[in-house]
C-alpha cells in the first residue's frame, strides 16, 4: 500500500506543552492516543472520533493497517494470509462491513471432509474403529458442553469450582475422558486446531471460557451456521484499511510504541515517529508484546504478572491457488485434518464458482512450531505433498503459493488464539480489562465475546471506546 496514511503533520502541544519529541520532532497532542491499528484499535478511534473527539492511532507496521488482517495480491486475485472468515453470529463485524460497504461472500461448505487418523482407512476393523472413536468424541464434547454453560466469559473466575478448573490443564481432562490412545490422539488434535496452542498448555478453565465466548466447539468449527461461514469481498484487511481512511492522518504508521507516561493527570504516548500527549489511552495490542511496552509509572503487579503469562497461540497459514478447485468435482469441501497429516487442517477459501481455487492450509500449536524448523522450500513442499495426499495428484501442481508465519512477525508474534495456562485466570484474570489510570485495554484478547477472533476485536474495541467515553475526563470535553 502506498502510505496515504503517513502523518507528517505536526499539531504542537497546547501552551505549556511537555514530554518528548518523537525522532523527527513530531508531537501532538489528542484527547485520546490509541496504540495498534489493527481492527480493535481503528474500531475504538473510529467510535471516539465520530463523538467529536480527537484523536491519534500509532501503527508500529510501516507499511499498512490491519495488524493479523493481512490480504495479499496473486494475479488480481486477493487473498487473506491472516484472519479471515466472519461468522454467523459475529453480529459486530456484520454490522460494521455493512456500515463500511464491504460485501461477503458464503465459503464453500458442500462435499466431504477428509479425517485423516490412525483409525481411519478402509476394511470392517477400521470402520469399527472409527465409529469407536467417533462416539467417544462425541461423548467427551457433551461432557464439555455441560461444563462450559457454567461460565460467565466476563468473569471466568467466578464459575463454581472456578480454582480447581484452572488448576487443570485441558490436555490432563482430554485424556481423563477419552477411552483410547486413538480418540485421546483425535480430542486433543481438534482442541489444538480450535485454541491454536496445545492442550497441556491450557487450563481448563481457559477452554470452558473460550468456547463459552465462542458460542461453543461445533458452532466454532462450522461453516454453515458457523464461525467460518463467510470470507470478505476485497479480503479482510478492507476492513481496517476503510477504517483508517475515515481517521485519515489521525493514524501514523510505523510509531512502534516504546513508552508510555502517565504524568500530570494526562498520558504522554511516546514512539521514535510521534509523541502524543493525551487524556486517555487505549493500547489494543496482543499482550505479549503490550507488556514490551514501557510504563510510567509501573503497572500493577496484577497486570504484569498475567500479561506476562498469556500464551498467544502459534500459527503458520498457507494460501494456495490453483486452476480451479479439483476437489470439489470429487465430491470434498476442501476441509481436511487429522493426526496423520503434515499440516493442521486447510478450508476452501475460493471463490463461489471455485474458479481459481484456493486453499488453505494452517500449522497451529506444535505443528507450527516444527514447521518454522524448515527451509520455506521444504515447508512449501511439504503442504504441497500433504494437498496431494488428501484431495489427489492435482494438489501437488498449484499455480500460487504464499504463506505467513505470525509468529515470526516481529509486530503480532503469534496467531489467532491467545490461552492462559493453568492458575493464571484465577489469579490475575481481574487484570485484563481494568483500566490502568488513564490507560485502557483493548484488542481480541480483551474480549468476553468470541475472544481471539476478529468480533472479539470489533467488541474489544467498541468496549474501550465506551469505557473512555465514560469517564470524568472525556464526559464533558465535547459539547
Ligand atoms: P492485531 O490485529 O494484532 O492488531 C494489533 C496492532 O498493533 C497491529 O497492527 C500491530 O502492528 C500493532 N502493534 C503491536 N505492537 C505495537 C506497538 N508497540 N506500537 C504500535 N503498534 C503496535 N479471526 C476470525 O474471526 N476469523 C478467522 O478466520 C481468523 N483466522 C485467523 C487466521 C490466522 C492465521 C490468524 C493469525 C488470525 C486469525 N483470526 C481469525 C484472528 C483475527 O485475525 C484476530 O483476532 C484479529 O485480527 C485481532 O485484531 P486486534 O486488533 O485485536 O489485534
Amino acid at each position: 500500500m502506498d502510505s496515504p496514511l503517513r502523518n507528517d503533520v505536526v499539531t504542537p502541544f497546547g501552551p505549556g506543552g511537555w514530554g518528548s519529541l518523537g525522532a523527527d520532532g513530531s508531537r501532538r497532542s489528542a484527547d485520546v492516543a490509541v496504540v495498534g491499528a489493527g481492527i480493535s484499535g481503528l474500531v475504538a478511534a473510529e467510535r471516539i472520533a465520530a463523538t467529536g473527539r480527537s484523536v491519534v492511532v500509532l501503527e508500529a507496521r510501516a507499511d499498512r493497517v490491519g495488524g493479523r488482517l493481512e490480504s495479499a495480491e496473486h494475479n488480481g486475485l486477493v487473498v487473506d494470509l491472516g484472519g479471515a472468515c466472519i461468522g454467523a453470529a459475529h453480529t459486530r463485524t456484520r454490522a460494521l462491513l455493512d456500515d463500511l460497504g464491504i460485501g461477503m461472500w458464503r465459503a464453500h461448505s458442500g462435499g466431504v471432509r477428509l479425517t485423516a487418523n490412525d483409525s481411519h482407512g478402509w476394511g470392517g476393523t477400521a470402520r469399527l474403529r472409527r465409529r469407536a472413536v467417533r462416539l467417544d468424541i462425541q461423548r467427551a464434547e457433551r461432557r464439555l458442553a455441560a461444563l462450559t454453560d457454567a461460565i460467565v466469559p466476563a468473569t471466568p473466575w467466578t464459575a463454581p469450582d472456578a480454582a480447581r478448573l484452572d488448576e487443570r490443564s485441558l490436555g490432563s481432562w482430554a485424556d481423563a475422558v477419552t477411552h483410547s490412545a486413538r480418540s485421546r490422539a483425535t480430542l486433543r488434535s481438534i482442541l489444538t486446531n480450535v485454541l491454536c496452542a496445545e492442550p497441556d498448555s491450557v487450563s481448563l478453565l481457559h477452554a470452558l471460557f473460550y468456547l463459552r465466548a465462542g458460542g461453543g466447539l461445533a458452532p466454532m468449527i462450522r461453516k454453515d451456521g458457523g464461525a467460518q461461514q463467510d470470507l470478505v469481498v476485497g479480503g479482510s484487511q478492507s476492513l481496517a484499511t476503510a477504517l483508517a481512511a475515515r481517521l485519515g492522518d489521525s493514524v501514523v504508521l510505523g510509531a512502534p510504541v516504546s513508552r508510555i507516561v502517565q504524568e500530570r493527570g494526562r498520558v504522554r504516548v511516546e514512539s521514535d515517529a510521534v509523541v502524543v500527549d493525551a487524556a486517555s489511552a487505549i493500547v489494543a495490542v496482543p499482550p505479549a508484546l503490550g507488556s514490551r511496552i514501557s510504563y510510567e509509572p509501573s503497572l500493577p503487579a496484577e497486570r504484569d504478572r498475567l500479561v506476562r503469562r498469556m500464551r498467544i497461540g502459534d500459527a503458520i497459514k498457507a494460501v494456495v491457488i490453483y486452476d480451479d478447485a479439483f476437489w470439489r468435482h470429487d465430491g470434498m469441501n476442501g476441509e481436511a485434518w487429522g493426526t496423520t497429516l503434515p499440516f493442521s487442517f486447510t478450508h476452501d477459501v475460493s471463490q463461489t464458482d471455485g474458479s481459481p481455487g484456493v486453499m488453505a492450509a494452517f500449522f497451529v500449536g506444535p505443528r507450527a512450531t516444527a514447521a518454522r524448523l524448515l527451509a520455506p522450500p521444504a515447508r512449501r513442499q511439504l503442504v504441497l505433498d500433504g494437498l496431494e495426499r488428501s484431495f489427489g495428484p492435482q494438489g501437488a501442481h498449484p499455480i500460487g503459493y504464499m504463506e505467513r508465519d505470525w509468529s515470526a512477525e516481529e509486530w503480532s508474534r503469534g496467531g489467532y488464539g491467545t490461552v492462559m495456562p493453568p492458575g493464571v485466570w484465577t489469579r490475575w484474570g481481574t487484570a485484563l480489562r481494568e483500566p490502568v489510570g488513564l490507560i485502557h485495554w483493548a484488542g481480541t484478547e480483551t474480549a468476553s465475546e468470541h475472544h481471539g477472533y476478529i468480533e472479539g476485536a470489533v467488541q474489544a474495541g467498541q468496549r474501550a471506546a465506551a469505557e473512555i467515553l465514560q469517564t470524568r475526563e472525556h464526559k464533558t470535553a465535547v459539547a
